[in-house]
């Protein structure tokens, strides 16, 4: 039996990286899969394309996870489309790095729209259906840079932890509706959000994390799937680190 045979996901930014990764472990394990994507318009056809060999229902959507009456409309096409929904994973996201000093209100306004407010707006799109059904996994994608902070990253780091403090609360509003909230917190994930780094700053990050090697994508995926799966059933509001023991 497949952990998530007969479940639907929506993986926000899965054409790359971490959600691509998501967006694939899940169907293998039997969850029709709605996904979105922003400028990645061939990308998002690829990947609708390998998903459906897995024998279950896949459709890609390109929307704006800032974008709110975007997010409510694609949450009711998705519900219309695949027929139902049981797993949100609000994992899109993008940097816009640069000290407080050269940081500007349209690099804050940018970062914290659609990493933050994206999150809301899918999770205020998807109750209704999962206080209806009783039922709901919300998995967020936070960072450990929500937890700590990084200098150069305050909008990147002040979005993480908003996440963390919005996980919570949902788990505690919604946790007596079956309705279970949590988030990971990757650490140092070798994706193109961190190809962007240079080589001297990703060497100590490396040299930072007790497992001595960069996170892959399907590390992040592995514990989504179990926030997904009935295997954390008795788990919400929580943040899952997967960081190679980076923050300990
Ligand atoms: P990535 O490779 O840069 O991929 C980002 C994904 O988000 C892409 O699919 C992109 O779509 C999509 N996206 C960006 N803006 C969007 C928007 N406005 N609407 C819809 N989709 C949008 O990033 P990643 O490294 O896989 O990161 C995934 C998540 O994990 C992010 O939330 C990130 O903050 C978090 N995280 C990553 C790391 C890491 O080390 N990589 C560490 C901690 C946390 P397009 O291709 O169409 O632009």
């Amino acid at each position: 039996m497949k952990l998530l045979s007969g479940k639907t996901a929506l993986v926000t930014g899965a054409s790359r990286g971490i959600g691509h990764s998501i967006a694939k472990k899940f169907a293998e394990q039997g969850a029709n899969i709605a996904f979105t994507y922003l400028s990645s318009v061939e990308r998002g056809e690829a990947l609708e394309k390998e998903l459906s060999e897995y024998g279950i229902k896949a459709k890609g959507y390109r929307s704006d996870a800032s974008d709110f009456s975007a997010t409510e409309q694609l949450i009711n096409t998705v519900i219309t489309d695949l027929g139902s929904l049981d797993i949100l994973v609000n994992n899109a996201g993008i940097t816009q790095d640069t000290l407080l000093m050269r940081m500007n209100e349209e690099m804050w306004d940018k970062v914290i729209d659609v990493n933050l407010k994206s999150v809301y707006n899918t999770v205020k799109a998807a109750l209704r259906t999962f206080l209806k059904q009783k039922s709901g996994s919300i998995i967020n994608l936070t960072s450990v840079v929500g937890i700590k902070g990084n200098a150069g990253q305050a909008n990147y780091a002040a979005s993480k932890a908003g996440i963390i403090g919005f996980t919570k609360s949902v788990a505690l509003e919604l946790g007596s509706r079956n309705i279970r909230s949590n988030a990971i917190a990757p650490g140092f994930i070798e994706t193109e959000m961190t190809d962007k780094l240079d080589e001297k700053t990703v060497q100590s990050w490396r040299d930072a994390i007790p497992l001595k090697r960069g996170g892959s994508p399907d590390d992040v995926a592995d514990c989504a799937l179990f926030l997904a799966s009935d295997m954390s059933a008795y788990i919400t509001g929580q943040v899952l680190q997967v960081d190679g023991g980076m923050l300990t």
